[in-house]
């Protein structure tokens, strides 16, 4: 690519920053769309986020991604937050606008732009939800917007579970989160359920945990979706698919995040065919076959 002076930057903002994929994803559009533009990792030092946003402002950088620990402390350094990030409470996409940025979240359409392209319907499901941290809880408010019958949601530390079950009931005028003990899974009522494992269990390097072991379990679950990419195989869905339901790892989420984000900075719309050689290329870097 050449850079010159008309390129303009964006960016991620986060600490660590080092394992980011996200430069590979910007980029790639960039140039397959022959955008002049820049996608670069910024590494920003614990009490430095109100000189990150406003150096990123004067330096007219077009927008930023934002990633752990950052995207709720994000929103107090916003000229203006859009509402569905306002009502997860979670920013990770900053896009310039007068006076400063405008916070959205892109992870929540994100991971249901993912699930429609691997055709997993949400809608009217019964689903259980293992984990209550910052991505879980955008799981929760996308079950709840998107009507599912009931979402069981099990934590290892009930009171985050109830915590959240309570605001996202009460945030999208629903009752369907019930909150649960993550060793309670045993009082689950019968049936089959779509499970989205968004807890951190089995992350790399540990890529032979599992939140939980029993098969009584895994005979629930006709679909489960990690939100883990790296491992693209993790014990999670190597447990579903050996009970004979379809398992996903969650790089399409990270993929589409990423692509509603580059489609908000830039005003286009990336195609279904771009996204999926974006994929591709993500996957060959990351080493994943299927
Ligand atoms: P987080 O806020 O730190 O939450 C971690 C969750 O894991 C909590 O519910 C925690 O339970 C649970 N947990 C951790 N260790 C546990 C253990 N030993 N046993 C049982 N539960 C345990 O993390 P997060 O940001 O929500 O991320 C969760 C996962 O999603 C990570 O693996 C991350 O890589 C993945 N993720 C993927 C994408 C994507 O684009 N694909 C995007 C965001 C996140 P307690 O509350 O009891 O501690």
């Amino acid at each position: 690519m050449v850079i010159n002076g008309h390129t303009r930057t964006c960016g991620l903002i986060g600490n660590p920053v080092e394992h980011t994929m996200s430069p590979l994803i910007h980029n790639t559009l960039a140039r397959m769309l022959s955008h002049n533009l820049v996608y670069v990792p910024f590494h920003v030092e614990e009490g430095k986020l109100q000189d990150a946003v406003k150096g990123a402002c004067g330096l007219n950088i077009l927008g930023l991604n934002v990633t752990v620990p950052y995207k709720s402390q994000v929103m107090r350094e916003l000229a203006q937050i859009d509402p569905l990030a306002a009502k997860i409470g979670a920013v990770n996409t900053l896009v310039r606008c007068e006076n400063g940025f405008k916070g959205y979240n892109t992870d929540m359409p994100g991971l249901y732009r993912a699930m429609c392209s691997e055709n997993i319907q949400i809608e009217g499901q019964e689903v259980i939800l293992l984990g209550a941290g910052g991505a879980a809880r955008a799981v929760a408010f996308l079950c709840a917007s998107k009507n599912v019958k009931k979402v069981y949601l099990l934590n290892r530390s009930v009171e985050k579970a109830r915590a959240v079950a309570s605001e996202v009931n009460e945030k999208c005028n629903t009752d369907c989160i019930l909150p649960m003990q993550l060793s309670d899974y045993r009082q689950l009522p019968d049936g089959k359920f779509l499970a989205i494992q968004a807890t951190s269990v089995g992350l790399y390097p540990d890529i032979d945990r599992v939140v939980i072991e029993d098969d009584a379990f895994y005979e629930k679950i006709h679909t489960g979706y990690d939100l883990i990419y790296k491992p693209s195989d993790t014990r999670f869905m190597q447990l579903v698919r050996s009970h004979k339901g379809r398992a996903y790892h969650g790089l399409k989420m990270l993929l589409y995040q990423g692509i509603i984000a580059y489609e908000l900075w830039n005003g286009v719309s990336v195609s279904e065919e771009m996204a999926m050689q974006v994929y591709e290329i993500l996957k060959q870097e990351m080493d994943i076959k299927d």
